[in-house]
Order: structure tokens, then sequence, then C-alpha cells
């Protein structure tokens, strides 16, 4: 029989059905508070192990701590937790594989016949997965995750977008909020790696309403070193809820194909916003979409993002080698569907990526003279 160390490990326990719509559990780390994480919802959440398992696993990984669980794994998360270690480990080359001891297993043997959920935030890959998804019939919208629980206004707006949507849609509308989140704090980064797991673990909370759940694609190539991807999702299934990526396409393309469907009116892709428009239009971000919404020539202008982008904007500023990433996928694709306009494109994103890459040398060359000249002013105190 495998012994943890209790002082040494992650330690869950106090998992408790607090109603029928609020969970919880205690989680313990070594020479750390313990800290007290909850799950609310507008439907019926169920108290399990494997919610809580699964936001547990990557910090575990992370520091090389085993994880011991009071309660049930679900059997074919249990046989899946070795794939799903070296899953993490090809995106996380430092990361380390960590015993799980919990009470012993559990499998659904409920007929399957519930539905089908998708991720709702408000941006563009949730817009995506939930307007061209037939099978989407509830989404799931998050407090506590992009808009920190402390910002009530931010949430009531993108509350109010998400209902329009899902009105609009004739979808459920089911809101979450949790104070999960925290759990990463000092420990992960959030996108790099922890927010696929954070969703899957929401997806395992909500398994008395849906038998799957879709996690709205970011990323159009596969990313093993990115916090959430298409193998990685797969994985965090169990036999009560299958968990699946959707949707693994260019933006640009994304929103080729909600124009003919249907209008962006309510997206929402900025966390600056104020309270009059849904996005600012300025941020990095916002820029970003305008550069989309004008390569994919589409017919609707969300609210903050009317106007067209002047495309030298991207040659004054610095572009990072992340965010360099996503605008080259965009101008690849603006080409290929042959946006007249965007010719020089190419060459404003060169010349950001250049000034990045530039500034980057200047900010590191003062540090590495000073390390120089302190080197030889100590190799001169030596020889005297
Ligand atoms: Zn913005």
């Amino acid at each position: 029989m495998r012994i943890i160390d209790p002082v040494n490990s992650i330690r869950i326990s106090d998992i408790s059905q607090i109603s029928e719509n609020r969970i919880e559990a205690l989680f313990e780390f070594p020479n750390d508070e313990q800290q007290r994480i909850y799950i609310e919802a507008s439907k019926p959440v169920q108290s399990n192990a494997d919610t809580w398992l699964l936001l547990a696993l990557p910090i575990g990984m992370k520091f090389g701590l085993p994880i011991g669980i009071d309660g049930e794994i679900d059997s074919l998360l249990l046989s899946n937790l070795d794939k799903l270690q070296r899953e993490c480990k090809r995106g996380n080359r430092s990361f380390k594989r960590v015993n799980v001891l919990a009470n012993g297993t559990k499998t659904n043997s409920q007929i399957a016949g519930k539905q089908t959920a998708s991720f709702f935030s408000g941006g563009l890959d949730s817009f995506f997965t939930a307007t061209t998804e037939p099978t989407v019939q509830s989404l799931i919208c998050i407090w506590g995750f992009d808009i920190p629980l402390q910002n009530i206004a931010s949430w009531n707006q993108l509350n109010e977008v998400a209902m329009n949507f899902a009105r609009r849609r004739e979808h459920e509308l089911v809101t979450i909020k949790t104070n999960l989140k925290t759990l990463s704090h000092g420990r992960l980064l959030w996108g790099r790696h922890y927010h696929g797991w954070a969703l899957s673990s929401v997806a395992q909370a909500l398994r008395p309403n849906f038998d799957s759940v879709l996690i709205p694609g970011t990323c159009s190539t596969f990313n093993a070193k990115w916090g959430t991807n298409e193998k990685l999702n797969a994985l965090c299934s169990t036999s009560w809820v299958e968990l699946r990526e959707h949707g693994a396409e260019s933006r640009v393309r994304k929103m080729v194909s909600i124009n003919q469907m249907d209008s962006l009116t309510e997206l929402r892709v900025c966390l600056k916003a104020g309270f009059k428009s849904l996005n600012c239009g300025e941020c990095k971000k916002c820029r970003r979409t305008r550069l989309e919404l004008d390569g994919s020539q589409s017919s609707t202008r969300p609210s903050g993002l009317e106007e067209i982008i002047d495309t030298r904007i991207f040659a004054r500023e610095r572009i990072s080698k992340f965010e360099y990433t996503f605008l080259k996928e965009d101008q690849r694709e603006i080409a290929r569907i042959g946006t007249p306009g965007f010719s020089s494109l190419a060459t404003h994103l060169r010349q950001g990526r250049t000034r990045d890459i530039i500034c980057q040398v200047l900010n590191f060359m003062p540090e590495k003279m000073a390390h120089l000249l302190l080197s030889a002013k100590q190799g001169f105190r030596q020889k005297n």
C-alpha cells in the first residue's frame, strides 16, 4: 500500500455538499495556509473527488508533491492518470510525475442522456463553439476566472452579454461563481499551466446536468505548452462527463464562419472595458480583434471595436514573441482569404517584433555590463 507523507504532500479533505448548488473542499499545502475552495452554480452541482483532484494535480506535478484525497476517484480518470501526467509533462519538462492516494474508485453506471454544454466567456472562441456546434444546448459562464470576484460591475456586464446571447441562440445559461483560481496564485501561471484544468474541474462539478462539455479551443495548432489543449482536455474526462476541445481554428476563420450564421454583436474580448462599451478598443487584445474583424470583412462590429485598424500601429509598438504567434496567424489567414488593404501587414508585424527584441537587449545591457565591471574590479583587488 502506498503511503503519502502528510508533511510533504497536498491534502484534500472536507469534501462537502453544502447545498444543491454549492460544493467545497479544503486544500492543504506544505508550509502554507490551508485554502477552502468552493464552486457555486445556478444549476445543481455534485460533490466529488475528481473535481478537486484535477485542480491539485498540476500543482502537485510542478512541486513534486504527491496528493492525498479523502474521496473516491472515477475509474476512467484513475486509469488515465499516467497518460494525463505524461501529457502535462510534454509541455512542462520540469514537472514531476506524482502519486495520488484516494479512498477507492467509483464508476458511473447511469445511462447517458444528459445534455451537452460549452463554456462561454464572451470571447471569440466561445462564440464560435456556441454558434457552430449544433449539439450545444447550454452555456457555462464563470465568475472568478477572467473577472475577479471583487469586480461585481464587470461580472454584471458579462452576465448580461451572456444572457442576451443565450436567449438569441435559444441556449440555457448556467452561471458559476468560484474562488478556485486562488489555488494557482504564486504556484502556476493561469494561461500557461492552469486554465484547462480549472475548466475541466468545473465541468466535473456539473455532472448532474451534463454528460458532455466542450472547451472552446484557443490555438489553431496543437500546443503542448499551453494550459489547455485537445489531449489534456480529453484526458480530464470521467465516466460521468466527457470533455472535448472544440474549434481549434484560426480566429479570422472563426469570424468568417460566425458572420455567415449569426452576428458578433455581444463579442467581449477586453478585460479593461468600462461600463459603457463592451471593449475599450485600444488594448492589445482589442486591436488584434479589430484587425481580425477587418481581415474577415465582418458585417457586425461589436461595441468598442467599430473603428477600422491602421496596421502601421503594429510597427510602432513592441510585439512580444507570444503576441507575434497569434498576429502572424491572423496575417496568414487574411492573406489566404485575400482581403484587400493588408499587403504591408507582415512587414509591420516584423517591425514591431524587431522593436521588442531590441528593447529587450537594451534592458539587458546595463545589468550585463555592471556584472562585467564588478568581475573586473574584484580581479584587480585580488591581484593587489
Ligand atoms: Zn480592450
